[in-house]
């Protein structure tokens, strides 16, 4: 299995250490690559799209011609989880919790409405244990300056919420074999996250 990471800003190493000891947990025989141009999405079996700074990842991919590779690639079929700055690539709609509507470079293949730095500059970090459809047991969720799900349509589905000033949002949603969240699973060295994706994967 070859899973990339989108290696042109933000947790890109992060991830490429959580997915070796992913595979090591699993048993897989992977081999996680940085994508940094389109020839090297040649033969990958997913992609993970980093935090970060989505506005920066979305300009950076489209000046160097990235975008519309990686946009083309996923609408194929090529599996993506995104993480924070990479939740909100791959989201649809997008506004921010600040400047309302955005208009940002996106990947826009998942049926979500995220809303940026949604928990505003009081909670710009927090950490909280959640609950998610399908992993076992309760999973610490970094959050910096995270986006929130919204909204979710057509074959979306969100599977953990949180609580936050009376309204209950998104943190993690899924879509076929995509993978969403506001938080970051690659800064608390739990795989569990990385491995549920990777075993959804049809290799
Ligand atoms: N606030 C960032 C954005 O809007 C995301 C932050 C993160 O990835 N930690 O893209």
């Amino acid at each position: 299995m070859k899973i990339g990471v989108l290696g042109l800003q933000g947790g890109v190493y992060e991830h490429v250490y959580m997915l070796r000891k992913a595979f090591e947990e699993e048993g897989i025989h992977g081999e996680a690559v940085v994508v940094k141009k389109s020839s090297q999405l040649e033969g990958l079996d997913g992609i993970i799209i980093p935090g970060g700074e989505s506005t920066t990842i979305g300009i950076v991919a489209k000046r160097i011609g990235l975008l519309d590779p990686l946009r083309d690639a996923v609408k194929e079929g090529l599996p993506a989880f995104g993480t924070c700055a990479g939740a909100i690539m791959l989201a649809e709609r997008v506004t921010d919790r600040v400047v309302g509507e955005k208009k940002q470079p996106l990947i826009g293949i998942m049926n979500v409405e995220v809303v940026r730095n949604y928990f505003g500059r009081q909670r710009e970090s927090f950490e909280i244990d959640l609950e998610i459809e399908g992993v076992d047991g309760l999973f610490r969720g970094v959050f910096i300056r995270a986006p929130a799900f919204t909204k979710a349509w057509g074959s979306a589905r969100i599977i953990s919420r949180i609580n936050y000033n009376g309204e209950t949002v998104g943190v993690v949603a899924v879509q076929g074999p995509h993978l969403a969240t506001a938080f970051h699973p690659e800064l608390t060295g739990d795989t569990r996250l990385h491995r549920m994706w990777l075993r959804s994967l049809k290799v």
